[in-house]
C-alpha cells in the first residue's frame, strides 16, 4: 500500500470508532507525508490538531495502522508545511468518501432536524421492527399513542435515523407541530449556558410549548444533576399537556448508570422498545436500499459478500458502501468482487466465525441431551426450560438476534420471555463458575 491509500484505510476505519463531528473536526486535511523505518509521519493542519492527535488519539490511530502494516512501530505529527502540502498531493481522490459525510449537514434551524432521515428510507427488519412500529404508531398520533417512547440499542443501528424520522413525519403531516430534536449534549450545554447567563427562565419558558420533544442519547445525562432536574421538570409539564416525548440511549433505563429514580421511572413509563443486531437478510436490504440511493449497481453476490462479513452495524455497512463508491468514482468501471475483497481489506479485518439458529439449538439440546421439539416447544419441564433459556441467551449473544425475533421461534413465545431469559442467564454467568463452564463448552460446538 502506498502512503496516500495507507492513510485512505486509517481514515476509513478511524470513523466508525469517532464521532463524524470529531472525525471533522481533527481528520480533515491531514495525510501521511512519509514511512520509513517503521517510522509514519502524519501532516497536520495546525499545531492545535498536533497536539490532540498525539494525545487523544495516537493509540487509536497507531493500532489500526499496524492492522494494515505490520512494521509500523511509531507514528509522528508535523505541522510543517502541512496545509499546502495536502492541497497539492492528490487527496482529493482520497475524500470522496469522507465528504459524504460532511454534506449530510443540512439541519434545519428551528427543529434541528436533518430532513435526510425518514421512514421511506429506514429499511424495517426483525431486529428493529418493534421500534419501527411504535416510532410509527407516535408519527400518527403524537401524544397518545405511547409516552414518551423509549428507544435503546447499540452504536450505529438507527436510533437517530428512527427518533428524526418520526420528527419529520409530524411535521410533514402537521407543519405548525413545534418538533424540537436535541442530542443529550446539546440539551445540556443549553442548560448550562442559560445558568452561566441567567436565562434559564427564559430557556424553560421557551421549551414549554414544544408539541414533540426529541431527546438523543439520554445517558449522557448520567451523573449530571441540574440537567436532570430541569429535565424532569420540562418532562412532566409537557407530560401533562399530552405533548410526546421520544427518547434514545444506547442502554435500557435500567442500566443507565447515576440517574435520579425518578427520572429512571420516567423513563420506563411508557413505551420501551429496542433495537437489536440486523440479520444477514436485513443487511442485505439495507445496503441494496443504500446503493440504489447513491445510484451503485452492485450485483447480488457482492451485497452477500458484504453482508456477511460486516455484522456489526448499519453504519459499517454504510461506511463500506462509501469506500466502494469513492473507489468506483476514481476508477470509473464495474467493480469486481475481487476488487471489493480488496478495498473491503482493512474493514474486514478477521476471518468470521459463524453460526446460525439451528446450531444453537443443536448445540444446546446435544448438550444437556435433550430434543429438540421439547426445547422448541412447550413442556414447562424444568431442565427443558433451562435448555431454552441458554438457547435464547446464545441467540442474543452469539447472532445478535433482536428479542422478538427470539421469542418467535420458540412455540408460544414472545419478546418478553426472550428478554427475562436472556436477562436470568446473564446474571447467573456472573456468579456461577458451572454454568459458564457449560456455555464455553456449548459455544464451542456452536462454531464447529
Ligand atoms: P445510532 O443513532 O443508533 O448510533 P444512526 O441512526 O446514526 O445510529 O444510524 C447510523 C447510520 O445508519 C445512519 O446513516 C442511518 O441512516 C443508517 N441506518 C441505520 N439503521 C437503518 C435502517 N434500518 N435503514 C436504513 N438506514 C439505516
Ligand atoms: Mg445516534
Amino acid at each position: 500500500m502506498d502512503k496516500q491509500e495507507l492513510w485512505r484505510a486509517v481514515l476509513a476505519q478511524i470513523q466508525f470508532n469517532i464521532s463524524a463531528a470529531n472525525f471533522a473536526t481533527w481528520f480533515k486535511n491531514t495525510s501521511i507525508v512519509a514511512k520509513e523505518n517503521g517510522e509514519v509521519m502524519v501532516a497536520v493542519p495546525n499545531s492545535f490538531s498536533k497536539e490532540w492527535l498525539e494525545n487523544k488519539y495516537n493509540k487509536l490511530i497507531l493500532k489500526i495502522l499496524r492492522e494494515l502494516e505490520e512494521n509500523v512501530k511509531e507514528v509522528k505529527y508535523t505541522t510543517a508545511g502541512s496545509a499546502l502540502k495536502v492541497r497539492q498531493e492528490p487527496l482529493a481522490e482520497t475524500q470522496p468518501e469522507i465528504q459524504l459525510e460532511f454534506q449530510e449537514f443540512r439541519v434545519d434551524k428551528a427543529t434541528n432536524l436533518n430532513p435526510k432521515y425518514n421512514f421511506d428510507n429506514f429499511v424495517v427488519g426483525p431486529f428493529n421492527e418493534l421500534s419501527y412500529a411504535a416510532a410509527t404508531a407516535i408519527a400518527k398520533n403524537p401524544g397518545t399513542a405511547y409516552n414518551p417512547l423509549f428507544i435503546y440499542g447499540g452504536v450505529g443501528l438507527g436510533k437517530t435515523h428512527l427518533l428524526q424520522a418520526i420528527g419529520n413525519q409530524i411535521l410533514a403531516d402537521i407543519p405548525e407541530k413545534k418538533v424540537k430534536y436535541l442530542p443529550a449534549e446539546k440539551f445540556i450545554s443549553a442548560i448550562v449556558k442559560a445558568i452561566k447567563e441567567q436565562s434559564i427562565e427564559k430557556l424553560k419558558t421557551a421549551w414549554q410549548d414544544i408539541d414533540v420533544l426529541i431527546i438523543d442519547d439520554v445517558q449522557f445525562f448520567a451523573g449530571k444533576e441540574k440537567t436532570q432536574e430541569e429535565f424532569f421538570h420540562l418532562f412532566n409539564a409537557l407530560y401533562q399537556k399530552n405533548k410526546q416525548i421520544i427518547l434514545s440511549s444506547d442502554r435500557p433505563p435500567k442500566a443507565i448508570p447515576a440517574i435520579e429514580e425518578r427520572l429512571r421511572s420516567r423513563f420506563e413509563g411508557g413505551m420501551i422498545a429496542d433495537i437489536g443486531y440486523p440479520d444477514f437478510e436485513t443487511r442485505v436490504a439495507i445496503l441494496k436500499s443504500k446503493a440504489q440511493e447513491k445510484k451503485m449497481e452492485l450485483s447480488n453476490d457482492i451485497l452477500e459478500y458484504i453482508s456477511s462479513h460486516i455484522q456489526r452495524n448499519v453504519r459499517e455497512l454504510e461506511g463500506a458502501l462509501n469506500r466502494i463508491s469513492a473507489h468506483q468514482n476514481i476508477s470509473k468501471t464495474q467493480i469486481t468482487l475481487d476488487e471489493i475483497k480488496e478495498v473491503l481489506k482493512s474493514v474486514i479485518s478477521s476471518p468470521v466465525k459463524t453460526t446460525n439458529f439451528k446450531k444453537i439449538v443443536q448445540a444446546v439440546t446435544e448438550f444437556y441431551g435433550l430434543s429438540e421439539k421439547d426445547v422448541l416447544g412447550k413442556s414447562r419441564k424444568k431442565e427443558i426450560v433451562r435448555a431454552r433459556q441458554i438457547s435464547m441467551f446464545l441467540l442474543r449473544t452469539e447472532l445478535k438476534n433482536s428479542f422478538p425475533d427470539i421469542g418467535r421461534k420458540f412455540t408460544g413465545k414472545d419478546h418478553t420471555t426472550a428478554i427475562h431469559s436472556f436477562n436470568k442467564i446473564r446474571k447467573e454467568t456472573e456468579t456461577e463458575e458451572r454454568l459458564n463452564e457449560e456455555i464455553n463448552l456449548i459455544k464451542q460446538r456452536v462454531y464447529i
